[in-house]
């Protein structure tokens, strides 16, 4: 049996990693293998091609190597809001610094020329609560952050003065209904679009009447927030890599060990170890791996410190609603064409089966913060496992990875001969020799990857740069 120390609880920044080993420079291209096709990888991948500029000594070849892409990902379920949440014990400052870097990225985004295939939009978030809080540690990053506005919270507790009503003037006399008409109305739902679904109130066996109990919301703050279309941004950034020249590429979860040497999990020798099978042609002259493989790490690592944090929302029609709310555990998030209701935070829950129980609580809850969504129309429901981690995990690992070959190694194996898998990232490989590539660790974003990702990825950057690989 192998030993090894557990997974790092650490969250290091770039300047935090132990000196780099000097090294003379290399004209050769650096290649760069990142693991996982969700917000995490995509954004490291697409930092590290950003390198390849005119002025760069070093040209840089990427490869993504990902089970799932797209909408399988968990990245393609998420609501798609700027903002800092479930993320444990990452420290404040790290939090501060990476989700900083990702809003001044999507700012700029937002008001460019690609904002609309971007899917980028800014949205203004009511965050409620039922009694005075302490702003939040990322507070200064949203261009607006303030106390709310009284009438806001009279607004959502019922208790602002209604204006009175104008009655409309009397209707013309009622005509003959014209042949195969059914009035004005009616014709426009017609020409709409083809809406499936119950509605809100429908969904919830309730009848036309008086609102719904409000929450207890007596104090909350507003802020600007950045909306993430992920299902529109996903494809855009594969493309982009794509154009940028990344190789993107299936590999399976197979059978295989441990990436990263023993405090990324150690595999018992001799037994089929997990890891991933990248295929057998991965280029033996990889130079780094950098691992963002969500939740996955619980499995390709063994990393004991990871952990799902299951997530319930549905998608609603709901053009009206262009502000998102927040009264934990109940959301209520504007995207493009849908409006997104959540939602549930079950720590520990791998169940990815949406439950009854918990649809109902949604609808009830959001209605409660918001009694016009009764007549929204329920379009889907989806569940996803956030990435959670005691912290989230971005540091370098050296020796990290090493390719197969050497059985002295302590690291994974990267290409042929890993494991069982003809090919893989992880692992011990115990056949001939081989040579060591380091891994950076990028994982465990709970419930703020899109948050996050651009942020982190420059960091990603910035620790290749102080291990002097480019
Ligand atoms: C209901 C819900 C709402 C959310 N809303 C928001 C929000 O509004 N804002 C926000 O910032 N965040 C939100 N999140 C969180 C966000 O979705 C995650 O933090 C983010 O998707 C994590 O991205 P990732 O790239 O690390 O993981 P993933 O998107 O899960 O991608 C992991 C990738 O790694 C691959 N992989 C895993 N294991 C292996 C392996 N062994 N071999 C090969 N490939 C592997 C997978 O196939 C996949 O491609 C939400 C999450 C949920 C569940």
């Amino acid at each position: 049996m192998l030993t090894a120390p557990p997974p790092s609880p650490s969250t290091s920044s770039p300047t935090s990693s132990s000196s780099p080993a000097p090294r003379a420079p290399s004209t050769r291209p650096l290649h760069v293998v990142v693991l996982g096709g969700g917000v995490v990888g995509l954004a490291s991948a697409l930092r590290i091609l950003q390198l390849n500029t005119p002025g760069q000594p070093r040209a840089v070849n990427v490869t993504v190597l990902a089970a799932e892409w797209g909408a399988a990902t968990t990245t393609a379920g998420a609501a798609g809001l700027w903002g800092p949440y479930k993320l444990s014990e990452t420290p404040d400052e790290l939090v501060s610094r990476w989700s900083g870097d990702t809003y001044g990225h999507l700012l700029g985004l937002c008001h460019s020329g690609a904002a609309v295939a971007a899917g980028v939009q800014m949205c203004s978030v009511n965050s409620f609560y039922s009694e005075p809080q302490p702003l939040p540690s990322w507070g200064h990053i949203p261009t607006t952050m303030h106390v709310i506005d009284p009438r806001m919270v009279q607004a959502v507790t019922r208790t602002l003065e209604q204006p009175p009503i104008t009655p409309p003037p009397p209707a013309p006399p009622a005509g003959p209904m014209p042949p195969g008409g059914t009035g004005g109305a009616a014709a426009a739902a017609a020409a709409a679009p083809l809406a499936t679904g119950l509605t809100v109130a429908e969904a919830l066996g309730a009848g036309p009447g008086a609102d719904p109990e409000p929450l207890p919301i007596a104090w909350g703050y507003h802020w600007n927030s950045i909306i993430c279309g992920r299902l529109r941004a996903l494809p855009g950034r594969l493309t982009s890599l794509e154009q940028l020249g990344a190789a993107l590429e299936d590999s399976t979860p197979a059978g295989a060990a441990a990436l990263g040497s023993g405090s990324a999990g150690a595999a018992e020798e001799g037994t089929p170890a997990r890891g991933v099978d990248a295929g057998a042609d991965l280029d033996l002259d990889l130079d780094l791996v950098v691992n963002c493989v969500g939740l996955g790490a619980r499995e390709l690592l063994r990393d004991e410190d990871c952990y799902p944090i299951r997530g319930q929302i549905m998608r609603v029609r709901a053009p009206w609603v262009t502000q998102a709310c927040f009264f934990d555990p109940f959301y209520i998030i504007p995207n493009r064409h849908t409006v997104v209701l959540g939602g549930t935070g079950q720590v520990g829950s791998a169940s990815l089966e949406p439950s009854p129980s918990d649809r109902r609580a949604i609808l009830e809850g959001c209605c409660r913060l918001l009694p016009s969504l009764r007549d929204a129309q329920i379009l889907s429901d989806w569940v996803g496992l956030r990435p959670g981690r005691t912290r989230l995990r971005l540091e370098l690992e050296r020796p990290g990875a090493r390719l197969a070959g050497t059985g002295a190694g302590t690291g994974a194996v990267v290409g042929r001969g890993a494991g069982g898998g003809g090919g893989g990232v992880g692992g011990r490989g115990e056949a001939g020799p081989g040579r060591v590539v380091r891994v950076v660790h990028n994982y465990g974003h709970g419930g703020a990857g899109l948050t996050l990702a651009w942020g982190c990825a420059g960091d990603v950057v910035e620790l290749m740069r102080g291990e002097g690989l480019l």
